[in-house]
């Protein structure tokens, strides 16, 4: 596909609700979680940079990426947080294009959490927000996993405000309601998807 749709939303805002309801209607998603994984997997380019700069204390006994022990190394020291960001940041933008590239569907959506603090948005054609209140990320996030509302409260304020993202986005889905209403956003942006990218720009 040529045409890509940037999602997005704050924790617990239903990003993953939004993009099943699009891949149930034929529309192939590119999540960046996913190919922040795939670009350290064991055997790939990647790891081995890391394993290169970092020495093979970075890695597991079965060769897989030590997750923990990376955050922590990159938590303690700022130099190398930023040395891992310059490797990593290129390598998933350049798998999420060509996924975008090669998926068969009419257009792709990009899942990305931080799409707009990460200026993953440069990469897209239109950006769509779903957008709920912190409140109501709090009281879903808590319900969903065993955590606690004071460290959804951290996540929420490590991401974009609510108000700098509704002034980015072209599209806004409130998902303050039921997930029967929640449908009937998506499938009239996704008439619209269809139209976009029917046409050049
Ligand atoms: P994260 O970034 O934390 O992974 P997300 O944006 O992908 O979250 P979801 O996992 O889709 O969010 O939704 C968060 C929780 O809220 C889930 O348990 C989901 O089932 C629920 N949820 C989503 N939309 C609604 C809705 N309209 N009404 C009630 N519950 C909802």
């Amino acid at each position: 596909a040529d045409y890509i749709i940037g999602l997005t939303g704050g924790i617990g805002s239903g990003k993953t609700t939004v993009a099943n309801i699009f891949a149930n209607m034929g529309i192939v998603l590119v999540d960046a979680d996913i190919v922040a994984r795939e670009v350290v997997s064991k055997g790939s380019e990647g790891l081995k940079r890391i394993t290169t700069h970092l020495g093979t204390i970075i890695l597991l006994e079965d060769g897989n990426l030590n997750r923990s022990k990376l955050r922590q190394i990159i938590f303690d020291d700022d130099k190398e947080r930023l040395w891992l960001n310059a490797l990593l940041h290129p390598m998933i933008r350049t798998s999420m294009l060509q996924q975008c590239k090669d998926a068969q569907s009419n257009y792709v959506i990009m899942v990305a959490p931080l799409l707009f603090e990460n200026g993953l948005d440069r990469l897209v054609n239109r950006t769509l927000l779903v957008d709920i209140s912190p409140e109501l990320q709090k009281q879903r996030t808590v319900t969903r996993d065993a955590v606690t509302a004071q460290h959804v409260e951290n996540i929420i304020g490590s991401q974009a405000s609510r108000a700098e993202k509704l002034s980015k986005a072209d599209d806004v889905i409130d998902n303050q309601g039921e997930i029967s209403a929640l449908k009937c956003k998506v499938e009239a942006l996704h008439n619209l998807y269809l139209k976009l990218s029917s046409k050049p720009e």
